[in-house]
């Protein structure tokens, strides 16, 4: 008997069946909405993880004197942990405890981590890795539209625009599934334009590729907006009836005539007039910003630039229209809803909002006036592990931050001076393997749990089989942490009862759950929030009628080009940028243990006019150095990279020992999509 649940890996969340327990194996979900049975081959291959030799079944703690971890059980464990939780506070005050989430967690893991934090530990300190993912993108949104839901509007709804932008998203790699929409749309007639310093795959369906030096995005937007306003395409009634902000936005996207973006950003004159007139001229256009154009220290300021262009075009809240960012975790967009960031409550509520403050607490039963305030955002935070007044212990719950966070080197030195660093995995990925107690949890079709799709679809993941003996979820350890801590709030396990708090923590709230049961989930293909009641229908598209600040209209915004935080110079001459590649997710830490995905292992993507200068050809060991440290790699000899700039997959330990920790003041989103970096070979091939 197959179970219908959802794959574990990226934010498309593919319908799809597991069937068990012995061997279990994947199966098409055809009637599922979003990808009509189709998967990725990580999708297809994800059940090699669920009977895995390398799965950890029992407590470790480290030994002090031998510094080797040691299998014990569960209670004593727990109670190591919060002996030592509870005397670090006691010594350091409540902020001495870190919790560290992730965007593949549940809905239910992501409210009960930001409970616990709040509430068991008393800690205002607790962010997540989807920090790193879309924050941009959420800021921005949140700003210009008074709400952000990632895509405001069906995915499918791609196949009915006249053009579609893409920027900064490898969609034919990273989900291939969602690609079919592209394909459709051609069908259709329709154009589709990719903008990327990369010739990628989904570049090649793309009628028109635009291939700006990295950190140039924003420039590329004032240069479109100027020609469709010279062009006299701006949806003037349309501007006039749902926007404000305009004419300052207009006034100042006149000094970037299409020659000065052309010397910022290397995109010719002659290609953006094209484009403009492409923009200005089609009814339907829909633009999508992923993490190329987001993870920028300007990340918020150019999809701000790149909304204005869309609020001048007359796209978002128009049927099939709009602006939207693909988040890429699987629970990107839930994750950064429920509470596991530092500055929000449940149903993506400001936690410095006294209202918001007042409804959450009495959903847990405390005083408001107990619920600590706004903490430090993710990088910020693992940046103050172990200094003085910093996080003296920290939790980590999904994320290999190891792998993961930018300026890695000094990431990981700060782990290292924490005096615990607790980490609950599957595997012992790099993060786990540095951690004084490692908790053994389970795993996507292990429990059943809520997500929360890139659409802003509400699905259900079920339990398709039996976790191994020894594991436990996530909800177990938090409630036996909470209960050893002394705390008297409820802690549920059974995710459906989480899932029926979290509802009415997130009622009234801008990412309303409450109208969204378990049963209607499984009915309806998934429900879109905001949902506010059980009879009301769900909300696929948002803005038709109002966007939702206090006057219904959205606010165009004045941002200017910075550029790159760091600048090529003489030292570091080239641009490094960083992405994924089709058979990985993320830091690995899955993928990398699956035997029917590829491990190519890192390699340096560089165009052949800089191999030739180098004098290396395909496969030569190169390295790549920045002002943070340096890697070696093969070469990957590519006329699809611009001749300025170097790939590096992201998916090992290496590339995020270069990348640059330098963060967007809005959004805290590090810049992990460029750096200058300085590139030589290391002699003998690889
Ligand atoms: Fe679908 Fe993403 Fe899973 Fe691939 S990784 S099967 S695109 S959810």
């Amino acid at each position: 008997m197959a179970t219908r649940t959802h794959c574990p890996y990226c934010s498309l969340q593919c319908g799809m069946q597991v069937s068990g327990p012995r061997r279990p194996e994947i199966s098409a979900w055809d009637e599922f909405p979003v990808n009509r049975g189709a998967l990725c081959r990580k999708g297809w291959s994800s059940a090699s993880l669920l009977k895995h030799r390398e799965r950890l079944t029992t407590p470790l703690v480290r030994d002090r004197a031998t510094g080797e971890l040691s299998a014990v059980g569960w209670e004593e464990a727990l109670d190591l942990i919060a002996e030592r939780l509870g005397a670090l506070q006691a010594e350091h005050g409540k902020d001495a405890v870190a919790v560290f989430g992730g965007g593949g967690l549940t809905n239910e893991k992501s409210y009960a981590l930001g409970k616990f934090a709040r509430v068991a530990l008393g800690t205002s300190q607790i962010d997540y890795n989807g920090r790193w993912c879309m924050s941009s993108a959420a800021a921005a949104g949140s700003r210009a539209f008074g709400l952000d839901r990632g895509l405001p509007f069906p995915l499918a709804d791609v196949e009915q625009a006249d053009v579609v932008v893409l920027l900064g998203s490898n969609l034919a790699e990273t989900m291939p599934p969602a690609a079919r929409h592209l394909a459709a749309l051609k069908e259709r007639g329709g154009k589709v334009v990719v903008v990327d310093p990369r010739r990628t795959a989904t570049a090649e369906l793309a009628d028109h590729f635009v291939q700006p030096v990295p950190g140039t995005d924003l420039a590329v937007a004032q240069g479109l907006l100027h020609l469709v306003v010279a062009g006299g395409h701006v949806d003037t009634d349309y501007v006039a009836a749902r926007t404000s902000g305009f004419e300052p936005v207009r006034d100042s996207v006149a000094a970037w005539w299409p020659e000065r973006v052309e010397r910022v950003s290397g995109v010719g004159a002659g290609q953006l007039r094209e484009l403009a007139v492409l923009l200005g001229t089609s009814e339907r256009v829909i633009v999508l910003t992923a993490r190329g154009a987001e993870q920028h220290a300007s990340g918020t300021d150019t999809v701000l630039a790149w909304i204005n262009l869309a609020l001048a075009l007359g796209a978002p809240g128009t049927p099939y229209a709009g602006y939207g960012c693909l988040t890429g975790q699987g629970n990107g967009q839930g994750g950064r809803e429920h509470g596991q960031k530092a500055d929000q409550l449940p149903g993506y509520r400001s936690i410095e909002d006294p209202a918001a403050r007042e409804h959450v607490a009495g959903v847990w039963g405390i005083d408001a006036n107990d619920l600590p305030g706004k903490g430090r955002s993710a990088y910020e935070l693992l940046d103050a592990l172990g200094t003085h007044g910093g996080p003296k212990a920290m939790l980590v719950f999904g994320s290999n931050i190891v792998v993961s966070a930018p300026n890695a080197r000094s990431v990981s030195d700060r782990l290292d001076a924490l005096d615990l660093l607790v980490v609950a995995d599957f595997v012992m990925s790099e993060t786990a393997a540095r951690a004084d107690v490692v908790l053994p949890v389970t795993q996507w079709a292990e429990e059943s749990g809520t997500m929360t799709n890139l659409e802003g679809r509400v699905i259900r993941r079920e339990r398709a089989i039996t976790p191994p003996a020894g594991v436990r979820s996530d909800l177990d350890v938090v409630a036996g942490l909470a209960r050893r801590l002394g705390s008297t709030a409820g802690f549920p396990t059974d995710p459906d009862e989480v899932f029926a708090e979290l509802r009415r923590a997130s009622a009234g709230g801008p990412a309303d759950y409450s109208g969204i049961t378990p049963e209607r989930i499984v009915a309806e293909g998934g429900v879109f929030w905001p949902c506010p009641s059980v009879d009301h229908p769900g909300t696929p598209r948002m803005f038709l009628d109002r966007f939702a600040h206090a006057d219904g209209r959205a606010r165009f915004h004045l941002v200017e080009h910075r550029g790159p935080a760091e600048p090529t110079d003489a030292d570091y001459p080239v641009h490094l940028t960083t992405g994924r590649v089709l058979a990985q997710y993320q830091s690995g830490a899955q993928t990398r243990r699956v035997k029917e995905l590829p491990d190519s292992g890192p390699f340096v993507q560089l165009h052949p006019q800089l191999a030739g200068r180098l004098a290396v050809v395909d496969g030569d060991a190169i390295t790549v150095r920045t002002r943070r440290g340096e890697m070696l790699a093969p070469a990957k000899v590519d006329e699809g990279i611009r001749p300025d700039t170097v790939f590096i997959p992201f998916h090992w330990v290496g590339a995020n020992l270069l990348t640059n920790d330098a963060l967007d003041p809005t959004s805290r989103m590090p810049e992990f999509k460029v750096c200058a970096a300085a590139v030589s070979a290391a002699g003998g091939a690889r």
